[in-house]
């Protein structure tokens, strides 16, 4: 296949790259560099199966010749980036996503949105099941995110429907892994990095809020799968196994030696941080024949290793 992906220098965009070239396929990889990172997909400068086209998806997208797959993971993702970009946020959600499915109608593609269990916002429903239409706060600090998700989708469904084209959607729960942003904000960075510094760990508010961490390449798995299969409806891919930020921060000290303790912050621009957050995998189990691989130890010593070089 020849497969375009926005949003191909990011975290996720850049480790997509690298498995749909393993399997053979083209790839033109498309990014404005606002938060994506071209250090990502340098080692894949020089491929002729590769080709990069630095560009804002939502400015109109023209690309010669035929697609046979659309993947929309252009977007600002952690809290800290959609808060510094939450205007470029809604309009790459939006028109964006719009124009992403405008080549995917025009070349008979088929088309994958990168959406995410920020969805469900604060959910009242625990696990998430994909049929829980969610607890969001429109106007409050992650509204810019999440409804730039929800606007996404429900765009994705109507091309589905009116124009029959062959969509696909993953709502991507917590992912961590190398090439995640040292400065992103996010909790597994910002922890790695504290531990490797031997400062103090922030735990945002009391640490009770919960959240399931998924290892990269199990999510890579999940999202290729999706992609080479029929199904249209929305699939949740990320790792059950649920923890508390107390809990999570007392795995990171531990595995990185680190013995400056933790210390609690009140929680600034972050206000409507979701209490609790799992995914219910149940659909992709039986969709995908998908379910995690890696545990959090494991996934966890390769990013540490990963961070060490760059702290
Ligand atoms: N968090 C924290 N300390 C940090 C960064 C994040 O306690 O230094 C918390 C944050 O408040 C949230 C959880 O960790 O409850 C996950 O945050 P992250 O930004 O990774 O992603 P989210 O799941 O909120 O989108």
């Amino acid at each position: 296949m020849r497969i375009l992906l926005t949003g191909a220098a990011g975290f996720l965009g850049s480790h997509l790259c690298d498995r749909l070239l393993a399997e053979g396929h083209s790839v033109i990889g498309m990014d404005n560099l606002l938060t994506g990172n071209i250090d990502n997909i340098q080692h894949l400068a020089g491929r002729d199966d590769f080709t990069f086209i630095k560009q804002d998806v939502t400015n109109y997208i023209y690309i010669a010749g035929p697609i046979d797959a659309v993947m929309h993971f252009a977007s600002p993702a952690s809290p800290i980036d959609y808060l510094n970009y939450p205007i470029q946020t809604l309009k790459v959600g939006a028109l964006g996503t719009h124009n992403a499915l405008g080549v995917a109608a025009a070349k008979g593609a088929r088309f994958l949105l990168a959406s995410t269990s920020e969805i469900y916002g604060d959910p009242l429903v625990h696990p998430q099941r994909e049929d829980y239409a969610g607890n969001v706060d429109t106007i409050g600090p992650r509204g810019v995110y999440d409804e730039a998700k929800r606007f996404a989708e429900a765009m994705v469904m109507a091309y589905h429907r009116t124009h029959g084209v062959d969509t696909k959607i993953v709502r991507i729960f917590n992912t961590y892994g190398p090439r995640m942003r040292l400065d992103d904000g996010r909790v597994v960075p910002n922890f790695i990095g504290q531990a490797l510094r031997g400062e103090s760990l922030t735990i945002y508010g009391d640490g009770t809020q919960t959240r399931s961490f998924c290892y990269v390449s199990d999510l890579v798995e999940g999202i290729y799968r999706l992609l080479m299969s029929d199904y249209n409806d929305p699939v949740n891919i990320g790792n059950p196994t649920e923890m508390s930020i107390l809990e999570f921060s007392n795995i990171v000290n531990e595995l990185t030696n680190c013995t400056s303790g933790i210390v609690f912050k009140e929680h600034l621009r972050i206000a409507g941080d979701p209490q609790t957050r799992q995914p219910d995998i149940t659909r992709a189990r039986n969709v995908l024949d998908w379910e995690p691989k890696i545990d959090l130890q494991t996934g966890l010593e390769k990013t540490i290793a990963y961070f060490k070089d760059r702290v």
